[in-house]
Parts: structure tokens; C-alpha cells; sequence
């Protein structure tokens, strides 16, 4: 199980699923030091309203700004973070980092909500709301910019804690999110009984959805069901302008993909938004 295929089908060993090697040890301690040295940097891909294509965020993804292996993604370290006691750290300074970037934008004029990930982790930590909450309030911003995208896949060990902390970040303000529907297992109940703003449609649904009918049958039953218990729902993994007018057809209310923008380093973001928000580009221009 070291070696898992790639896209072109290649066996490829990946360090971070063996637990013992020397490799993933010195994962481990580079993850520490990066975490401390400032080599964690975020990318920032914006989401637009389907209806009318106006911006209604980003989402901010982590990357490891390592100084030989150049942008790392976090496929290949979140793992190592997660089994190595480093997640807490690591997402103290992705929030750090995603609130000092919309306190920014915020200076600059533009009012842009963010969704950063948490890892299952973060939600058995019960002090996580309270230093978040100091975190919001040391930069100045409302509760209701940050959106936490929980991973669906990874809410079954241990919910009853996990609710509690979840309570208690919905209590105070900020918003949550149900990442990669559809690929988890308890589906359902998570909806019924979390206190979720948003869910996002995983995208090996999305994508399909404009060419198999069952996707496309998958993903308006997911929204129909979203919207009747009252939440947002966005498509993520809109690659294309077919896959866009087949979403929006389908009743989704947000989109995010490579068809509206990649994920970009805080600068082009910026300008990006910018071009956007502040009105150099029309509104409703892709
Ligand atoms: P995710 O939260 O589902 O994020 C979406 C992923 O899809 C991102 O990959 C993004 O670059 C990619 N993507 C966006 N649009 C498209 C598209 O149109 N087509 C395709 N093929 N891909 C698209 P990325 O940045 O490699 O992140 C992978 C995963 O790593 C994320 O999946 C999330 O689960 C996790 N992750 C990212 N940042 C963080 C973080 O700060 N903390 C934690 N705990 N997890 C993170
Ligand atoms: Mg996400
Ligand atoms: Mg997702
Ligand atoms: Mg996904």
C-alpha cells in the first residue's frame, strides 16, 4: 500500500502513507520547521454567484513553500500533519494567514468572505472556537467572513465531540460547510443533525454532471435536499462553460473550478479581485 497510481496509471511511492520510513520522518520534522519558518503560504480561489457570476468569495488552499521541491500540495502533507500532531499548529497559521489576507482586502475597499479547511482534527480540539474567536477579533473581522469547510469523509470516528466543537463555532458566528459531498457515508444524518450553512457538491459529481444523467440526477436531488433544510449549496470542480450552464440549470447557487479561476498566490488573487470587486472588469465577465 506504499505505492498508489497516479493520473497516467503509474505506481508512485508516496512518503506520506508510509508510516515508519525515513522519508516520513524527515516529512515530519521539514513540516515542523516550515510551520515556524514561514513557508506555509495560501492560494486563493475565488467562487461566483451562478445566477449572475458576481464574486462571492475565495477559498483559501494551503500550499508548502519548500525551498528545493518548490510549491508542495497539501495532498502531501496534510496526511503527515494529521498523524503527527502538527495539524493544531498548521491550521492556527492557515486561519492566521486567511484573516490577515481579508483584514487586507478589506483595507483595500473589498469585502471577501473566506472558507478555510479543517481537518477532523481540529474539531476534537475543544479549545479551537475560543482562539479562533481571539484570532477574528485580534484582526478585526466578523464572524460571519469565515467559512470552515469540514471534509465530510472524515466526520465518523468520534462525532459526539466533534459536534461539540462544531456548536460551538456555529454559536459564534462563523459559518460552516460540508466539503466533498457525496463521498462519505453517513451523508444523511450529517445534514439533518449539523448546524451547516453551506454543503459543497464533491466534484467527481460536478463534473460529470453535464454528460451522465445520473451525476446530473445525484446533484439536483442534492440541492433540492439542501435547500429544503435551509442551506447554500456550491458545486466545486466547474472546469468548463458546458459543466457551468448545466450546474446553474440544476438549481446549485455558487460555483468554484478552473472555469471561473485557479487557485492563485495571494498577489494575482488580489488583482484578480480587485479587477472584479473594485469594477475595472464588468460584472458578470468570467
Ligand atoms: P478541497 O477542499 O475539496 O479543495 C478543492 C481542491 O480542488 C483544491 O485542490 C483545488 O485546487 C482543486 N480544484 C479547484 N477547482 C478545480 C477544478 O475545476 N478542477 C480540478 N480538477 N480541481 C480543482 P488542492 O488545493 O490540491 O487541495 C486538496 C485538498 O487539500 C482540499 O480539497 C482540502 O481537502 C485539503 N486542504 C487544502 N488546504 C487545506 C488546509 O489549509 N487545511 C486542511 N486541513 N486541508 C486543506
Ligand atoms: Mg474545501
Ligand atoms: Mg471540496
Ligand atoms: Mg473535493
Amino acid at each position: 500500500y506504499l505505492a498508489k497510481a497516479d493520473r497516467t496509471g503509474v505506481e508512485v511511492y508516496d512518503s506520506a502513507r508510509d508510516v515508519n520510513s525515513t522519508s516520513r520522518i524527515g516529512l515530519i520534522s521539514g513540516l515542523r520547521n516550515a510551520i515556524e519558518q514561514g513557508e506555509i503560504e495560501l492560494h486563493y480561489q475565488p467562487k461566483a454567484s451562478l445566477a449572475d457570476q458576481t464574486v462571492t468569495g475565495v477559498e483559501a488552499l494551503v500550499r508548502w513553500n519548500h525551498p528545493t521541491r518548490g510549491l508542495v500540495p497539501p495532498d502531501e502533507f496534510i496526511p503527515v500533519a494529521e498523524q503527527s500532531g502538527l495539524m493544531h499548529r498548521l491550521t492556527d497559521v492557515v486561519l492566521d494567514l486567511a484573516l490577515t489576507q481579508v483584514a487586507k482586502w478589506q483595507d483595500q475597499g473589498m469585502t471577501v468572505p473566506v472558507a478555510v479547511n479543517v481537518s477532523f482534527r481540529d474539531l476534537l480540539d475543544q479549545t479551537m472556537p475560543t482562539r479562533l474567536a481571539g484570532t477574528l477579533e485580534r484582526h478585526g473581522l466578523a464572524p460571519e467572513l469565515l467559512t470552515l469547510e469540514i471534509t465530510e469523509r472524515v466526520l465518523t470516528a468520534d462525532m459526539d465531540r466533534a459536534r461539540i466543537t462544531l456548536q460551538a463555532l456555529c454559536d459564534l458566528g462563523v459559518r460552516l460547510s460540508l466539503d466533498d459531498f457525496g463521498t462519505g457515508w453517513s451523508s444523511l444524518r450529517l445534514l439533518r443533525e449539523l448546524p451547516l450553512a453551506e454543503i459543497k457538491i464533491d466534484r467527481s459529481f460536478v463534473s460529470r454532471a453535464a454528460v451522465v444523467e445520473e451525476d446530473a440526477v445525484v446533484v439536483r436531488a442534492t440541492t433540492r435536499l439542501a435547500h429544503g433544510l435551509g442551506m447554500h449549496v456550491v458545486a466545486e470542480g466547474i472546469e468548463t462553460a458546458v459543466a457551468w450552464q448545466a450546474i446553474k440549470d440544476m438549481n446549485c447557487d455558487t460555483a468554484q473550478g478552473w472555469h471561473l479561476a485557479r487557485p492563485m498566490p495571494s498577489g494575482r488573487a488580489t488583482e484578480w479581485l480587485s479587477e472584479r470587486l473594485l469594477g475595472r472588469v464588468p460584472v458578470g465577465h468570467p
